[in-house]
C-alpha cells in the first residue's frame, strides 16, 4: 500500500514502513472518490489485478485516531454519529413536515465511511424491490442475480450455542469475502423482549425467521458487521481495506477533499475524464489522474455534488453557481429517499439494560468497557438494536388511507420495519432508564434533493428530504406508531414496562400522534438515490452499468445510484453495489 496523510496523530498509531507519499500529481488506472462502505470493496477488488493501479481520495480521518477506541466499540455506536468528528455533521433543511426541525444527518467522515460509524445491522430486505430495479430496466440486477454478489463480501459465523433462539440459515450468507458478519456476543434484553412480544401479538401476526433471505416478512435478529472474533466492528477499511492495504498497487490518501473531476478537451461527443482535482490537508489543490476511470463512491450527498460542481447537473442549478454546463442532466441531485424513523418512548425496570445505565454511571462504563476489552463480551459487545420485525400495513387499512399503490407492491415487499433501540430520551429531559421501540417507513413518498449553494465542495450542499410531505406516508406513520404502543403495552411486555415516557397515554387522536412523530421522527440515515440507475429520460443519472449519461468513463457505485429504495437498511445493499460495480469495471478493462 501507498498511504499518504497529512495527520500526525494517525501516522503515531501506522507502521511507518506503511508510509510513503503517493505521486501528488500522479497517474493511475482509477481514482476512487470516497473511501468509505463501496469505495474500499471497489479499490480491493480491482487491485486484485497486480497490472491495475487505484487511488482512493477520501476526505476524512484514519482509522487509527485517537477515537478509534469508540469506532470499534459495537455498544458505543451512538456516540459516534452526529456531533463527532469522523462525522460530516450534516443537518437538513427545515422540515416543514417535521415541526420545522433541522434534523441531524449522519456520515461517516473516516476510512470506512459510514460502515465506520453506522449501527451495523447487515440486511438486505425483501427481493421485490431489486425486482423493480430490473424491471424499470436495469438487466442484470434483479433479486436472483444481485444475490451472489451480497453472498461475495462476507464471511459468516453462526450464532453461538447459548444464542438457540436466533433463527437463521446458513446458505443465505455462504461467502468468502473478507467482511465478518454474525449475531455478536450480546443481545439487549429489551430486543428478546420486543421481538418476543410481535410474535406474541395476534394484530400482526408475524413468526421467528431468517430475515436476509429475500422474504423478511416476520420477526428476526439482526446480522451484525461484528467481527466475532474480537468483538470489534467490522468496517469497509478493517475488512477490504486492510486486505487491499498490502498490495503495493493500492493507494489511498486521506483527509483529501475532492473538489472537481477532471476532463479532456473536445468539443463533441461524450465527456471523457483524465483526473480528479483535490484539496490536501495543507490546503494545497493538486491533481491525480486516471488513466482509464474515475469513479464516484461518496456517498449520496458527495457524489451528486462532486458531478455538479464538475458541470453535470441540472443546468439552471449549475449556471446559478457560475458553472458551465457539461451535461445537463436534472436528475443529479433528486430523487433523495430515506427510511424515516419514529416512536414512543418507554420507562423500563432496572433489569434491563440501556445505554442510559452506563452513561450516568461511570464506573458502570468503565466495567463494561473491561469486559469488552479484556474478554470480548458483556453490554459494550453488541450493537445498540439487535433485532428487527418487517411488516404489511393490512389491506383494509391500506383501503380506508387510500394507498393502493402500497396494496400493489409484492407480498414480499415490507411497508414498514418495528425495531428497538437499548436507550432513549424524553423531550422534558427527565432522567429515566428509557428504551425507544420504533418504526420506520420501508416505501416512503416523500422524496427530497440535494441542492448546491457553491461551485466548492468545500461548502456543504443543502440536504432537503421532505420527510412526511406525502399524506400516505403520514397516515402509514400514525398506523405504526400505534402498532407500536400496541406491543409495548402487551402482556409480554408488562414484567419490565413502567409506562409510557413520551408522548403519554392521553396521547391518542390521529392529530395528537402526527405531532408526537413530527417532533421527534428521524432517518436512519440511509440516504439513497441522488445518481439513480434509470432512463435518463425517467430522470435517471447512470445507466445500469454505472456509467453517468454523457460521460465515457465516470462511473457512480454507492448508495445514490439506488433508483427505489431497499426495503430494509442500506450498507448491504452498498456492498453488492460496490461488488457488482467492480465486476462491471473489470469487464470492460
Ligand atoms: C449513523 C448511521 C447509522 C447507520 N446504521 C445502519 C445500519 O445499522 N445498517 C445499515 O444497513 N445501514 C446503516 N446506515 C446506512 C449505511 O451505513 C449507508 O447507507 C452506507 O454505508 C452508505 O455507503 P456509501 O458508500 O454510499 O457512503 P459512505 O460509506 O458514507 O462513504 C462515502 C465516503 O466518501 C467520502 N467523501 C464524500 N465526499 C468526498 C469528497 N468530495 N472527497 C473525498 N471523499 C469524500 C466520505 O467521507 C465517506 O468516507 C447508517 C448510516 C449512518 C450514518
Amino acid at each position: 500500500m501507498r498511504f499518504s496523510t497529512l495527520a500526525s496523530a494517525a501516522a503515531a498509531s501506522v507502521p511507518a514502513a506503511l508510509f510513503a507519499h503517493a505521486a501528488a500529481a500522479g497517474h493511475y488506472d482509477y481514482v476512487i472518490v470516497g473511501g468509505g462502505n463501496s469505495g474500499l470493496v471497489v479499490a480491493e477488488r480491482l487491485t486484485e489485478n497486480s497490472g491495475v493501479s487505484v487511488l482512493v481520495l477520501e476526505a476524512g480521518n484514519d482509522y487509527d485516531i485517537d477515537f478509534n477506541v469508540t469506532c470499534v466499540v459495537p455498544g458505543l455506536d451512538l456516540t459516534v454519529t452526529g456531533g463527532s468528528i469522523v462525522d460530516w455533521n450534516y443537518t437538513t433543511a427545515p422540515q416543514v413536515n417535521l415541526a420545522n426541525r433541522q434534523v441531524p444527518y449522519p456520515r461517516g467522515y473516516i476510512l470506512g465511511g459510514s460502515t465506520s460509524t453506522n449501527f451495523m445491522a447487515y440486511t438486505r430486505g425483501a427481493a421485490a424491490p431489486y425486482d423493480q430495479w430490473a424491471a424499470i430496466g436495469n438487466e442484470g440486477w434483479d433479486w436472483n442475480s444481485v444475490l451472489p454478489y451480497f453472498k461475495k463480501s462476507i464471511q459468516f459465523t453462526p450464532p453461538e450455542a447459548n444464542q438457540s433462539y436466533i433463527p437463521y440459515d446458513a446458505s443465505q450468507y455462504a461467502g468468502e469475502g473478507p467482511l465478518q458478519v454474525s449475531f455478536g456476543h450480546y443481545i439487549e434484553p429489551i430486543s428478546i423482549y420486543f421481538a418476543t412480544a410481535l410474535t406474541n401479538k395476534t394484530g400482526p401476526n408475524l413468526t421467528m425467521k431468517e430475515t436476509n433471505d429475500g422474504s423478511p416478512i416476520g420477526v428476526g435478529y439482526l446480522a451484525t458487521t461484528i467481527n466475532p472474533k474480537n468483538a470489534n466492528r467490522d468496517s469497509s477499511w478493517t475488512s477490504f481495506g486492510l486486505t487491499a492495504s498490502s498490495r503495493s498497487n493500492f493507494h489511498v490518501q486521506t483527509h483529501t477533499l475532492a473538489t472537481r473531476i477532471l476532463f479532456e478537451n473536445s468539443s463533441s461527443g461524450d465527456l471523457v475524464a483524465n483526473g480528479v482535482e483535490y484539496r490536501d490537508n495543507s490546503g494545497a489543490i493538486q491533481v491525480a489522474y486516471a488513466d482509464k476511470e474515475v469513479i464516484l463512491t461518496a456517498g449520496a450527498f458527495g457524489s451528486p455534488q462532486l458531478l455538479m460542481v464538475s458541470g453535470i447537473g441540472p443546468a439552471s442549478q449549475l449556471q446559478g453557481n457560475g458553472i458551465d454546463v457539461k451535461v445537463d442532466l436534472p436528475g443529479v441531485g433528486q430523487n433523495l429517499l430515506d427510511h424515516l424513523f419514529f416512536g414512543p418512548v418507554y420507562e423500563v425496570i432496572d433489569n434491563i439494560t440501556t445505554a442510559n445505565q452506563f452513561n450516568a454511571n461511570a464506573s458502570l462504563y468503565a466495567e463494561y468497557l473491561r469486559e469488552w476489552k479484556t474478554e470480548g463480551e458483556g453490554e459494550l459487545a453488541g450493537a445498540i438494536s439487535s433485532m428487527s420485525a418487517w411488516e404489511r400495513v393490512p389491506d383494509d387499512v391500506l383501503d380506508s388511507i387510500g394507498a393502493q399503490e402500497l396494496k400493489n407492491l409484492r407480498s414480499d415487499w415490507n411497508h414498514i420495519q418495528l425495531e428497538v433501540i437499548a436507550s432513549g430520551s424524553v423531550p422534558s429531559g427527565k432522567a429515566g432508564n428509557y428504551v425507544s421501540p420504533a418504526a420506520v417507513i420501508s416505501y416512503p413518498f416523500s422524496k427530497g434533493n440535494v441542492t448546491i449553494v457553491s461551485n466548492s465542495t468545500t461548502v456543504k450542499p443543502i440536504v432537503q428530504p421532505n420527510w412526511l410531505s406525502s399524506e400516505i406516508d403520514q397516515k402509514v406513520a400514525i398506523w405504526a406508531f400505534r402498532q407500536v404502543r400496541e406491543v409495548m403495552l402487551s402482556e409480554t411486555m408488562a414484567p419490565i414496562v413502567l409506562g409510557e415516557a413520551y408522548p403519554g397515554l392521553d396521547k391518542t387522536s390521529d392529530e395528537d400522534i402526527l405531532a408526537a412523530i413530527q417532533a421527534v421522527a428521524h432517518p436512519i440515515y440511509q440516504a439513497s438515490g441522488t445518481c439513480a440507475m434509470k432512463a435518463q429520460s425517467d430522470g435517471g443519472v447512470v445507466n445500469s452499468k454505472l456509467v453517468v449519461y454523457g460521460t465515457k468513463n465516470v462511473r457512480v457505485a454507492d448508495a445514490s445510484i439506488f433508483p427505489i429504495i431497499t426495503s430494509a437498511n442500506t450498507m448491504a445493499p452498498v456492498y453488492m453495489v460496490a461488488e457488482k460495480a467492480a465486476d462491471l469495471i473489470k469487464a470492460d478493462q
